[in-house]
């Protein structure tokens, strides 16, 4: 049936976005293994600092976010005056979409890349453009070689989700270094914590004025149920961003509890170390089985199958065992399946099922 009410072009375009699976119906002991959460959860002093805000609902938040700017900036050794937070790093894509995309506008994301930039930018009525990858690794060429005069932003996800995979500071570099100047350089950095010495591409934010970078709390500080994110980037931007923006767009529940998460560095540290240690013995152990993966910078590993078949099996077997894990055939990885780093117990119940995969292949 046809509407005379239509919407602007390219809504109907999306595809809603499909989160993790959570719920196996009369399954027991379920683990969700689907959408790179911290297994271990948010900080005490999170939950502490949202207990104490409760008394305090009735007023409306602080509008510009000041101590949660101050905190980020403390904490990651930034100018908090070109930090700007979000209700999740979602947001803060919709804000550069919405200011910086339109009509006749071109978004670049890649091939593997986050489904939310694909869904921003036809919201904002820009025509996202698919760039591909190499081996499952942002191919910075590929992306010089898709920009033209509609570019308006280049969305690369380093780490990357699905992938794991990362590209190094020089290639991001260049990246910048040669867009043209009309494009924005869009580092998306929801994994940056998992990785050693790396600071997401605040620096080269800092150093241009063509580069910014998302950030989140969902992953390493296990928030993602209270949706914050927050994003660093030249002046220009940040000013733009805010006009954009609602002026009540974070709770103050939502504030404190990630001041108390991020300034928590000791539970930070403590996750961390867990991912990386049971990171390398879950891909030792699924590579073992004849389950390889790309070493993966994040908290999660993509486990590669022979075909799609295969795959779908295997996640078909795990969910019998009651594990939860993403197929990823929607983010044109059909033989793969992604498997967040869980606990220990959890890790050991996914390689064990996989190994009773393989013992019924014969
Ligand atoms: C999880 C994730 C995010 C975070 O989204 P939030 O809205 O902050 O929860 C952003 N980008 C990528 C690539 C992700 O995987």
């Amino acid at each position: 049936m046809s509407h005379a009410i239509q919407p602007k072009p390219g809504v109907l375009e999306i595809r809603p976005y499909v989160g993790g699976e959570s719920k196996i119906p009369g399954a027991r002991d379920v683990v969700k293994l689907s959408s790179n959460e911290n297994p271990f959860g948010p900080s005490e002093a999170a939950k502490e600092a949202i207990r104490k805000s409760v008394h305090q609902l009735h007023r409306y938040p602080s509008t510009d976010h000041t101590a949660l700017r101050n905190a980020i900036g403390e904490v990651h050794g930034l100018d908090p005056a070109r930090v700007i937070c979000g209700n999740g790093s979602d947001e803060i894509i919709t804000f550069l979409c919405q200011a910086y995309g339109g009509p006749g506008t071109e978004v670049i994301h890649t091939e593997h890349g986050f489904s939310m930039y694909r869904i921003s930018a036809l919201a904002a009525g820009s025509a996202p453009i698919e760039v591909q990858e190499h081996e499952r690794k942002v191919d910075v060429d590929a992306i010089l070689e898709a920009v033209n005069f509609r570019t308006r932003l280049v969305f690369v996800t380093n780490p990357g989700n699905p992938t794991g995979t990362m590209i190094g500071n020089n290639e991001v570099a260049r990246l910048a270094a040669d867009l043209p100047e009309h494009v924005l350089l869009v580092l998306d950095g929801a994994y940056a914590e998992y990785v050693d010495d790396f600071d997401g591409g605040a620096k080269l934010v800092d150093k241009r004025e063509n580069v910014f970078m998302t950030r989140t709390f969902s992953k390493l500080y296990g928030l993602g149920g209270l949706r914050i994110g927050w994003g660093y980037g030249p002046a220009h931007v940040i000013d733009a961003l805010n006009r954009v923006r609602g002026p009540f767009n974070l709770s103050e529940l939502q504030m404190a509890a990630a001041e108390a998460a991020l300034r928590d560095g000791d539970y930070v540290e403590k996750c961390r170390a867990e991912n990386a240690r049971m990171r390398t013995w879950l891909a030792k152990a699924l590579a073992e089985l004849g389950v390889p993966s790309d070493t993966s910078c994040a908290n999660f590993i993509l486990a590669r199958f022979h075909d799609p078949d295969e795959a779908d099996a295997c996640e078909a077997h795990l969910r019998s065992e009651g594990l939860l894990v993403r197929r990823v055939a929607g983010y044109k990885l059909p033989n793969c399946l992604r498997i967040t780093v869980g606990d220990e117990a959890s890790c050991r119940r996914v390689v064990h099922a996989i190994a009773g995969f393989r013992d019924q292949q014969g």
